[in-house]
């Protein structure tokens, strides 16, 4: 294809200098880069959802206010349909909140590290990124949020928790804290829970119609259906309200929302492959602790976060080459000579710790 001749059409400005996200997948035996569940959803609800496909009107549009998702889903969490908001992955979720409540001449808080794409997508809706520094155990200092939250006025603030990629819990009186201050502010304090169900507590339970609080969830992790792409929001009904304007009509496919509630049937597999993994991650703290050079951080999710005493990347690349992809985050800034390792099942779990107690005697110094 030839170059365009004449003026070529530019991005907007302040989207020049940005650059897209990246995490690299790699073909390999053992898969513990994105967070993903280990376990594919259970036998019955494939068949239970390829039943429920030959039942759709494939020539009409889906229900746009994916009445009949909303319903069971809000009766699992004991919320009315009318608090939640459903999109194609939490980070869609995310992208309408931006939207909706930030943009030109508006801030968003968020305390770093954390995950990427909050301020991703703050800057592709024009948000003004502004950062807190979390404190040395990776939780949110209240003070220094406080601070910020009055001097910038920001009319978001994002908690992750658990965060990625730290696994760090924040604690349900943070958590009430920061909402106090957004109260008095007037910011929305969006707790994305990507990793809820991991944790001890969830923020869902403080959700009312009085208090500026979004509860940003996924399917893709406990629900074993990163593949569907199906994320929700519990909120407030007047802030659902305004998502809603902001969200593209027809946006939440059938296959979606069907795959959304027809996995709501399987929530004892889901609780068990949950406790699985919880086991798991609590085997791997304990294996990786014990190996000289490594620094664990303590999870509340479905992923570890190590630091190494020696060459991180080094660590990575040798994994790589016995099969093992985890993911480096050596040369992000505030976990620097770290690598982020997703809890697998007991035998990738096992490849890992075999691999990386080979591998680790040769990086650390
Ligand atoms: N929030 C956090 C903290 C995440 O780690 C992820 C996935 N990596 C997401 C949101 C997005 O998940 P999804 O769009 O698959 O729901």
């Amino acid at each position: 294809m030839s170059a365009q001749t004449g003026k070529r059409v530019q991005p907007r400005d302040d989207l020049r200098a940005l650059e897209g996200y990246h995490s690299p997948q790699v073909d390999v035996d053992v898969r513990l880069n994105t967070n993903e569940s280990p376990y594919a959803p259970p036998a019955e609800f494939v068949e239970r959802y390829v039943a429920a496909l030959g039942e759709v009107g494939w020539h009409r549009y889906p229900d746009r206010g994916a009445h009949e998702l909303r319903t069971t889903l809000g009766a699992f969490l004991g919320q009315p349909p009318e608090r939640l908001l459903c999109a194609n992955g939490s980070n869609e979720v995310l992208q309408t909140l931006l939207l909706t409540y930030g943009g030109s001449g508006r801030r968003a808080l968020m305390f770093e590290p954390t995950y990427a794409l909050h301020g991703q997508i703050a800057r592709t809706t024009a948000t003004e990124v502004v950062t807190g520094e979390r404190a040395a155990d990776y939780a949110i200092d209240v003070d220094a949020a406080a601070e910020l939250m009055r001097g910038a006025e920001p009319s978001i603030v994002f908690v992750c928790s658990p965060n990625n990629p730290t696994g760090t819990v924040e604690s349900r009186e943070t958590v009430e804290q920061l909402l106090a201050i957004a109260t008095e502010t007037g910011s929305l304090l969006v707790v994305d829970e990507a990793y809820g169900e991991f944790a001890p507590w969830s923020a869902i339970e403080l959700v009312s119609e009085d208090q500026p609080l979004v509860v940003v969830r996924t399917y893709s992790k406990v629900w074993s259906l990163a593949a569907v792409r199906l994320g929700f929001a519990v909120a407030p009904e007047w802030v659902i309200a305004e998502l809603e304007k902001v969200l593209l009509p027809y946006t939440l496919s059938v296959p979606t929302q069907v795959a959304g509630t027809v996995a709501l049937e399987f929530r004892a597999q889901m609780e068990q492959r949950v406790a699985a993994l919880v086991e798991e991650r609590g085997r791997l703290f304990v294996a990786l602790s014990e190996m000289p050079g490594l620094e664990v951080v303590p999870s509340g999710a479905n992923f570890l976060l190590v630091r190494v005493a020696g060459d991180a990347h080094d660590l990575w690349q040798r994994l790589l080459a016995r099969g093992v992809l985890v993911r480096d985050f050596s040369s992000w800034p505030r976990v620097e000579g770290c690598l982020r390792i997703t809890v697998g099942t007991p035998a990738e779990n096992e490849a890992f710790l075999g691999a990386i107690g080979d591998v680790l005697p040769e990086v650390v110094s």
